[in-house]
């Protein structure tokens, strides 16, 4: 009798803990699934306060750190002591290390930019100002975590050109590749930040592209929106070392292209980063025109113009691999020219992965895995290409 009580007791609870089990399953799971969001999306302090609409835009003034920011349609400023830099996580979420003003005024410019044995690389291009979507499509694919930090270990992320323009979320978009750059290196990763037309166009004061709300930062500030990035502001000095020209194992990178007529110049890629960086930026118009080399890298057989991969009257396969075989290259990858989708021509010779992420509906990024390349979609799947 006592023995059988004490099964019927086992069985009992063997029956309890088999049903609690499964019964909290399912909730864990839940918990654990990372595309249960939307709830997610505003766990990140990063730039998540409503009354902050612009900024902070960072300037070295006179042996000061100044920073200003619209805060409920008002200039706000601060003068930066002692390194002191807790306002911008207080304003904008985020740390700013103080040794990164250092950094940035010390760091060299590498004209040569060439890496090899990247195993896991992810492209996006023309993302022009839509950082919701930026943000989506990082991280669906694994590239940054809820916190927007980086977790794509010793990956490589380049961010092929056009941040700039159009739409009404620049700064952030600025910041955070800024910030994960630094968050890359420390993890053996790396994030290229290219020039596009259109940071060439800021830049160079043509401010024909700038969302309104940015014109109206710049009024508050009583200036011109190209001044927020002048050589005196910390992203502007950082884009200024910027390159044009990328090549990452067997894939060269450029905003546009490179066409046949670069080629005949006989332009090397160091050459090219070069021009743009001390002779095209901050540089007049006229005396860029003067030069016909600079003339033409700016112009629109340039490359962050060139649209002849995509035109009615194409570059022919021929073409193509005579630009392969002078950068040494198996594949040229560009932005610039707006597609539904990441295209490929001449199998793969030529990657466009300009997918309209400007428009602000869906986009795409390129995924580089396993010696493949997919289109990574924003709801998080993968096409092979
Ligand atoms: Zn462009």
């Amino acid at each position: 009798m006592k023995n059988f009580i004490s099964r019927y007791i086992y069985t009992i609870l063997a029956f309890v803990f088999i049903f609690s089990s499964l019964s909290f399953k399912p909730l864990s799971n839940k918990d654990d699934n990372i595309n249960s969001e939307p709830s997610e999306k505003f766990e990140s302090t990063f730039f998540n306060k409503k009354s902050i609409t612009d900024g902070p835009y960072i300037f070295y003034e006179n042996d000061e750190i100044l920073v200003k920011w619209i805060q409920n349609n008002h200039l706000k400023e601060k003068v930066i002591h002692e390194n002191n830099f807790k306002i911008i996580n207080r304003k904008f979420g985020f740390d700013f290390e103080p040794n990164w003003i250092v950094q940035n005024n010390t760091d060299s410019i590498n004209y040569i930019q060439n890496y090899t044995g990247v195993e896991n690389l992810i492209a996006v291009s023309d993302v022009h100002g839509q950082y919701n979507l930026l943000i989506k499509l990082l991280r669906k694919h694994k590239v940054i975590d809820k916190h927007y930090n980086w977790i794509f270990d010793k990956g490589h992320l380049v961010i092929l050109g056009d941040v700039f323009d159009r739409g009404s979320k620049v700064t952030e978009i600025l910041w955070l590749i800024y910030r994960l750059e630094q968050q890359a290196k420390e993890k053996g990763g790396m994030v290229h930040v290219m020039l596009g037309n259109h940071e060439l166009m800021v830049l160079n004061n043509d401010l024909r592209y700038v969302h309104e709300k940015y014109t109206q930062s710049a009024n508050l500030m009583s200036t011109t929106f190209n001044q927020l990035y002048s050589s005196n502001s910390f992203l502007g000095k950082w884009l200024r070392k910027k390159p044009v020209l990328v090549k990452i194992n067997d894939m060269q990178f450029v905003h546009a292209g490179v066409s046949p007529k670069i080629v005949r110049y006989g332009f090397t890629q160091s050459e090219i980063n070069e021009c743009f960086i001390n002779k095209i930026i901050d540089k007049s118009k006229k005396s860029v025109l003067a030069d016909s080399s600079l003339a033409l890298l700016r112009g629109k057989d340039g490359p962050v113009w060139y649209r002849g991969y995509f035109s009615e009257s194409k570059i022919t396969e021929q073409e193509v691999n005579g630009l392969l075989n002078y950068f040494d290259a198996k594949h040229i990858i560009v932005g610039h020219t707006s597609m539904p989708n990441i295209v490929s021509y001449y199998d793969k010779k030529i990657i466009g992965i300009d997918s309209s992420i400007k428009n602000g509906d869906s986009g795409e990024i390129l995924i580089f895995k396993n010696n493949e390349f997919y289109r990574g979609t924003s709801n998080g799947a993968l096409i092979k290409l």
